[in-house]
């Protein structure tokens, strides 16, 4: 890549979309992190990147709740990075409930942060793109956004409706070089993740190992979690010019889980 490309990825202080920002500091794109945590740990993590692969990583504290707020963001990035060639709509987050008792603000706040965030960033970014005819928006869906799991019905709802938006924004993008795609993740041992292993053993009675491979890993033929190198070197790759005619496509990465 001889142009210095810019990036924005929502939710890169933790999990799946730092590792994407790694990669993507590493291939030599310019990143805003965005996400919540500790204020001097993304500081830390911004300077090792920085310090690490010698591009540009600057910070955007928004709520991806907030549309206001996103807007800003984009606003920010343009002016501290230039023009947007990248966007990866990866915050998210979970709840698991029946449906008969799911609270009304866990569904809103699924709904606002892993689906409506993309429409957000996507409606101030594609003119953008379309303008300078080139464009890279990667959306972070899962396997859930392919096939269903009982109790997470907000999820599931949330990432089959980012799989339809990444096909409708990629028939409006398709002649502008700007391609739309959805990765499909299975499960990936980020933190948020990890955490649940130990309460899950105890509560079952059962080794952690068994915790992994009885019930995380259940549903995933390879026995083997996703990584979020794998998923970073995958974004890489599908901003490159050999994945130019990949659009619109819902890229499963799941250890052939949705096979079955
Ligand atoms: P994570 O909890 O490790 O990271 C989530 C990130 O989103 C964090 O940076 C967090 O600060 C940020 N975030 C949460 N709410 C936010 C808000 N309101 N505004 C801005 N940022 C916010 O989770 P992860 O496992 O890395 O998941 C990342 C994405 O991948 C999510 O969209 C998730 O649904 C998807 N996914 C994860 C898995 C998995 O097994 N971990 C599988 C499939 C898909």
């Amino acid at each position: 890549m001889t142009y210095q490309r810019n990036a924005i990825v929502t939710g890169s202080t933790s999990g799946i979309g730092l590792g994407i920002a790694t990669a993507f500091a590493k291939a030599g794109i310019n990143v805003m992190l965005n996400g919540f945590g500790d204020p001097r740990e993304i500081d830390r993590l911004r300077k090792q990147l920085i310090d690490s692969y010698g591009v540009k990583v600057i910070y955007s504290n928004a709520d991806m709740t907030q549309a206001e707020e996103i807007k800003l963001m984009v606003e920010l990035a343009r002016e501290e990075l230039g023009r947007i060639d990248i966007v990866v709509n990866n915050a998210g987050i979970q709840h698991v409930q029946p449906i008969e008792d799911f609270p009304e603000d866990k569904w809103e706040a699924i709904l606002a942060i892993n689906l409506s965030s993309s429409f957000h960033t996507i409606k101030h970014t594609l003119a953008g793109m379309k303008s300078q005819g080139w464009g890279r928006i990667i959306n972070l869906a899962s396997a859930h956004g392919l096939v269903a799991s009982p109790y997470k019905s907000a999820y599931v709802a949330a990432k089959h409706g980012l799989v339809g938006l990444t096909k409708a924004v990629a028939l409006e993008a398709a002649e502008y070089g700007v391609t739309v795609n959805a990765i499909c993740p299975g499960y990936v041992l980020t933190p948020l993740v990890e955490q649940q292993i130990p309460d899950t053993a105890m509560a079952r009675g059962i080794s952690e190992e068994e915790v992994k491979r009885d019930v995380l890993l259940k549903a995933q033929p390879t026995k083997k979690f996703v990584t979020v190198e794998q998923l970073g070197e995958l974004a890489v790759f599908l901003c490159s010019e050999a994945a130019a005619s990949i659009t619109g496509a819902a890229l499963p990465v799941e250890g052939g889980w949705t096979a079955q």
